[in-house]
């Protein structure tokens, strides 16, 4: 085997990382792509300009850069190919747009992240399909949901607020036998501790804002697709005109390399900070399914190998007033969204539920746990609970 040659069986996870997408044809004797800012691409003749032969033709349908970034994509998911889209949320609508059209009905899990759900709610519904949401925990169960016309179930497992597992093969089970696509917004455990398309998945979605950039300075998503799916999503994709600036393709791809050590860690010191926060009087409930005491643990170790940096708690009898003051006394977490970069962040959390109701009083501290020192990090959760004991 040259050195160029890849045996892909053989890559553990850390090292698909590092190799996906480097490709030598690509890159020539570079680590790194080339950066390509273009629209026009110039052919050689107006034979070649007419006979559709060139491998590339113009900005939009692919450059070297894009190319780089899809084909690592491609690889580290397992899939039949992959797209870019300018944000996460981009890559939500465009994976539902390719599957879907008029008439049809959407089965959309209760938990996903909200625009997730406005988009069913605003833009699907505007084109005549109509949507169903369901308990994240239904299971195979989720069979008596079906109607003649539903062609497609939506997942996020973890829900990114929530945090409840679902069953995804058993659920792709059900919907594979009546013919419907399973899509699935993956951002949580990222390719690197679970690949969708090895469960029954046909179009996974990530918001690569997260994890894969994992600096806070990039909006990107992706969507992988089995052989069943491909050709619909290139379509759309290429129907919707989307593409990713040449800078944060390369911002992203960087990204990747080191993508598998920020998460190993993150994990490691978001499970030490939870494991800590479900021993505080303070705390009724920790959302994080790498919990023991978590109600989608099983599901979770089944499926997965690991878990992220991002998780819930609970604070039952707290006053909005009180959360906010515990949030505004913290000093290492920043108060911001999105998450999966390499510093810690808090929100609360608000849950929009249609079909198993969140109760009220149940607030929820969103933390995503950035690469700082677990101590220190613990620290700062410890003084602030101590600054606001006072208040009710
Ligand atoms: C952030 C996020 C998105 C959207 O990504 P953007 O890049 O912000 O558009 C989609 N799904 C999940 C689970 C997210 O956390």
């Amino acid at each position: 085997m040259s050195r160029n040659e890849r045996d892909l069986s053989m890559e553990k996870p850390l090292t698909r990382l590092v190799r996906s997408g480097r490709d030598h044809d690509i890159t020539g004797p570079f680590v790194n792509p080339p950066v390509i800012h273009a629209s026009t691409v110039l052919f050689e003749n107006s034979d070649d300009l007419l006979g559709g032969q060139q491998r590339y033709t113009y900005g939009r349908r692919g450059t070297p850069t894009i190319e780089a970034l899809e084909m690592a994509m491609t690889e580290m998911e397992g899939a039949e190919g992959a797209v870019l889209c300018p944000s996460g949320l981009s890559a939500v609508s465009t994976a539902l747009l390719s599957v879907l059209r008029a008439g049809d009905h959407l089965l959309m899990a209760d938990n996903v992240y909200d625009p997730a759900r406005n988009v069913a709610r605003s833009l699907l519904n505007r084109l005549g399909i109509e949507t169903t949401f369901f308990d994240p925990k239904i299971g195979a169960e989720i069979a008596t949901l079906f109607r003649p016309n539903t062609r497609a179930v939506y997942l996020e497992s973890p829900g990114s607020l929530t945090f409840e597992i679902s069953d995804i093969p058993a659920i792709a089970a059900v919907a594979h036998a009546r013919d419907a696509f399973v899509l699935a917004d993956n951002t949580w455990a990222t390719p690197y501790f679970f690949k969708p398309l090895e469960h029954g998945v046909d179009l996974a979605i990530l918001a690569g804002t997260k994890y894969l950039c994992g600096h806070s300075d990039v909006m990107i998503g992706t969507v992988a697709a089995n052989a069943r799916t491909y050709k619909m999503l290139r379509d759309t994709h290429g129907d919707l005109g989307l593409c990713v600036g040449p800078d944060d393709i390369y911002l992203t791809l960087r990204g990747i390399r080191t993508m598998g050590i920020r998460l190993d860690r993150q994990m490691q010191s978001a499970m030490s900070i939870a494991r800590w926060l479900e021993g505080r009087a303070e705390v009724a409930r920790v959302l994080h399914p790498g919990l023991a005491s978590d109600p989608g643990h099983a599901i979770w170790k089944r499926d997965m190998t690991g878990s992220s940096g991002l998780f819930g708690i609970v604070m039952s009898d707290w006053s909005l007033d009180k959360v906010k003051a515990f949030l505004d006394g913290l000093r290492l977490f920043g108060l911001g969204y999105s998450w999966g970069g390499y510093e810690s962040l808090a929100i609360i959390g608000r849950p929009n539920r249609t079909a198993v109701a969140w109760p009220a009083e149940d607030r929820i501290i969103r933390l995503q746990i950035g690469l700082e020192d677990t101590s220190d990090l613990i620290a700062d959760l410890e003084a602030s609970f101590a600054r606001v004991s006072n208040l009710s």
